[in-house]
């Protein structure tokens, strides 16, 4: 099979399998006081220490959750009843996390955040939390976070940064960045699904989704998913300490994407004129929809994805796709391919022939 869907979920590093089934042979609580509890805990505060030095914070900032999802659900229920602007591009994590108060801020053509109008929304009305993406899941296109940063803070306002798609693709640093809040997945980089966690900065405001229990500095209540958190740790560590490697996958993707806009010309890379992480690429063959598309390379075990969601077993067109000017039938026909950590050349060459005699078979 060649799995080219690493920003759906990624596949896990052997070290990371290997320290999570030692862990899951072992019995403890880390809340217990016993030694069971103290191993176990000690599992978890190594955890902390890796992750907290993968985006560069103190472990007391990191706050381990069951997944990204959660911990976006946790930041945004903080300022329930509160201004929230998020932009145009975020994951549904955030976009539809049920906040009725949630305003959104366009992107450009190229997907990148519109800070112009992003300052007018700022400067209209005090505002409690901003939500900026740092990699686009769907484009890869990196965004101008710092810059975001900046601006909210110059109008009173915290700023969340979702860097799900970002640690271990493109450089990462929390108290450099000086935003408030930031999140990650685990089954992004090479860790078990099932485990995120947020970091926060000091005295800025959480609260808790869970509530019952004083794990997680009473941030987050529920027994810990033990073996999960330490495969997180270790999978930051691994991913920002390989990080050229995967920037490498750049050749790649300029290869792809070279070979087929030059045999089909009317292909459009989304976002291809911006700077983008090096992994991935959104796809879009005008005519042909991407439910096709996936079905035909499905057949010859290849695997990658509509970035679309479907309702109803209707596709809808992507929200970001469309917040960047594509219409539904141009959003309809884009597949999001994504290399990881573990794709080959030969992956590569496999996928570029059967995308091209796909599309010349299909158009026929
Ligand atoms: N944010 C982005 C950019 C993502 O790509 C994803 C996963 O697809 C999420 C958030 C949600 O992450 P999780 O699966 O851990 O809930």
């Amino acid at each position: 099979m060649i799995y080219l869907d690493h920003n759906a979920t990624t596949t896990i590093r052997p070290q990371v399998i290997d320290l999570v089934t030692k862990i899951m042979n072992e019995t403890g609580n880390g809340s217990s006081t016993h030694a069971a509890g103290r191993h176990a805990s000690m599992h978890i505060e190594r955890a902390r220490e890796q992750m907290a030095k993968a985006v560069n914070t103190r472990p007391a900032q990191v706050i381990f959750t069951s997944c990204a999802t959660e911990s976006m659900n946790t930041i945004l229920k903080t300022f329930k009843g509160q201004r929230i602007l998020a932009s145009a591009i975020e994951h549904a994590a955030i976009l539809d996390c049920g906040h009725a108060e949630l305003e959104i801020i366009p992107v450009t053509a190229d997907g990148i955040i519109d800070l112009n109008a992003m300052e007018g929304m700022l400067k209209n009305a005090p505002t409690a939390l901003v939500n900026v993406m740092m990699v686009n899941n769907e484009t890869g296109v990196i965004q101008p976070v710092r810059e975001a940063i900046d601006l909210a803070h110059k109008y009173n306002a915290l700023i969340h940064i979702d860097a799900v798609q970002a640690l271990g693709k493109t450089h990462v640093d929390f108290a450099d960045l000086d935003a408030d809040y930031m999140s990650f997945s685990a089954h992004k980089i090479g860790g078990p699904q099932g485990v995120g966690c947020f970091v926060f900065k000091a005295q800025k405001p959480i609260r808790p989704l869970l509530t019952g229990g004083k794990q997680e500095k009473r941030q987050r209540a529920g027994t810990s998913n033990i073996a999960g958190i330490a495969g997180m740790g270790l999978a930051a560590e691994l991913a920002v300490n390989n990080i050229d490697t995967y920037q490498k996958s750049s050749q790649w993707r300029d290869q792809i994407e070279e070979k087929i806009t030059g045999t089909h010309p009317d292909i459009i890379i989304n976002g291809q004129s911006q700077n983008r992480v090096a992994n991935c690429m959104s796809i879009t063959c005008p005519t042909i929809t991407n439910t096709v598309q996936i079905m035909n390379l499905d057949l010859n075990n290849i695997c990658v994805s509509a970035g679309s969601a479907c309702s109803s077993g209707v596709a809808k067109p992507s929200h970001a796709l469309t917040a960047m000017g594509l219409n539904d039938d141009d959003a309809l026909s884009t597949i999001r391919v994504s290399m990881g950590w573990n794709t080959t050349k030969d992956d590569v060459d496999n996928f570029i022939e059967n995308y091209i005699a796909m599309i010349n078979r299909l158009r026929k």
